[in-house]
């Protein structure tokens, strides 16, 4: 595998997206519009690479060449050497169809144009470039580099040489990819989003705290992670913004955000990332 990588947005996932990449002995550029969300990036994946240090799966040596594998940019300019771009900015339709429209101008031909977005059309974002052929979903799960799944989302035009590129590529970094069609939410999050909605209901209604309602589906559904502490996790902001997609296009109000979730919203309370959602995050 000879892909230069360009990392559009350097959050929670972008940056678990480079340590992958850099980590599989790809060269990254992370781009973000803020400086400070790129050092902050960057300090995570050393952070990450540092735990795996500790645990004795990855030796210094490999810590080392690894984030030298990763620069960082504030020029979206960068993206003139990647052979892929993987966008993973904040998940706003707008933004998005701005970045594919400006990598349609700067990305070299032949490029691959890949976005991670959780639920916008990528037949949609592959529109705003003149060549839809080339541009595809690829849909990492959150944290990256613990997570073996990509959902690999063709959009209407995508071409059969860029889904085999994406795949390969997802082989390489150690992931296991899967094919979704693309309707709202893809498979992931039309199924994920409305069982975290519900455990919000759950709390707003009182049926539960949010102790008790993660607590009853990690012991009785055995799942790993209650839906309230996993919200938290990907970001209250990201779950509004997803059942947003879900709800206007597929015209369910089953769909709907619950209240309570926007508020959480509206007060900032994002979750792990801004240190308070469900649960504090001192
Ligand atoms: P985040 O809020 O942690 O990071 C978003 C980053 O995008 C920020 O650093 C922001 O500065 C940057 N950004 C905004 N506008 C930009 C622009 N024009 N150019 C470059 N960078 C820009 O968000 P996140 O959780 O990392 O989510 C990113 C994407 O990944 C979204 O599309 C989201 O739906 C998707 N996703 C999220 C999860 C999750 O669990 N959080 C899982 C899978 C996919």
């Amino acid at each position: 595998m000879t892909e230069t990588i360009a990392v559009i947005g350097a959050g929670q996932m972008g940056n678990g997206i480079a340590h992958v990449a850099a980590q599989a002995g790809l060269s990254v550029t992370m781009v973000d519009v803020s400086a400070d969300a790129l050092a902050k990036g960057k300090a995570t994946v050393e952070k990450n690479l540092e735990r795996q240090v500790k645990k004795g799966t990855l030796d210094a040596a490999t810590r080392d060449a690894t984030l030298g594998r990763i620069a960082t940019s504030t020029d979206f300019g960068a993206v003139a050497n990647a052979t892929v771009a993987i966008e993973a900015a904040t998940e706003r339709r707008d933004l998005k169809f701005k970045i594919f429209a400006d990598l349609d101008r700067l990305a070299p031909a032949g490029a691959l144009l890949a976005t991670n977005t959780s639920s916008i059309s990528i037949t949609e974002i592959a529109a705003q470039t003149k060549r839809p052929g080339d541009v595809i979903g690829m849909h990492f799960m959150n944290p990256v580099p613990m997570m073996k799944l990509v959902e690999v989302i063709r959009g209407l035009a995508t071409t059969d040489a860029t889904c085999q590129r994406t795949v390969a590529l997802a082989t390489a970094l150690g992931k296991t990819p899967v094919e979704a069609n693309d309707f709202p939410g893809f498979i992931a999050n039309r199924i994920l989003m409305p069982m975290i909605n519900e455990a919000v209901y759950c709390v707003m209604e009182g049926v539960g705290t949010p102790a008790a309602v993660d607590e009853v589906m990690k012991l009785g559904m055995n799942h790993p992670m209650g839906p309230l502490a996993l919200a938290d996790l990907i970001g209250l902001d990201t779950c509004v913004a997803i059942l947003d997609v879900l709800h206007d296009g597929l015209g369910d109000p089953k769909y709907r955000a619950c209240p309570l979730l926007k508020k959480y919203v509206a007060a900032g309370w994002l979750g792990r990332k801004s240190g308070r959602g469900f649960y504090p995050y001192p």
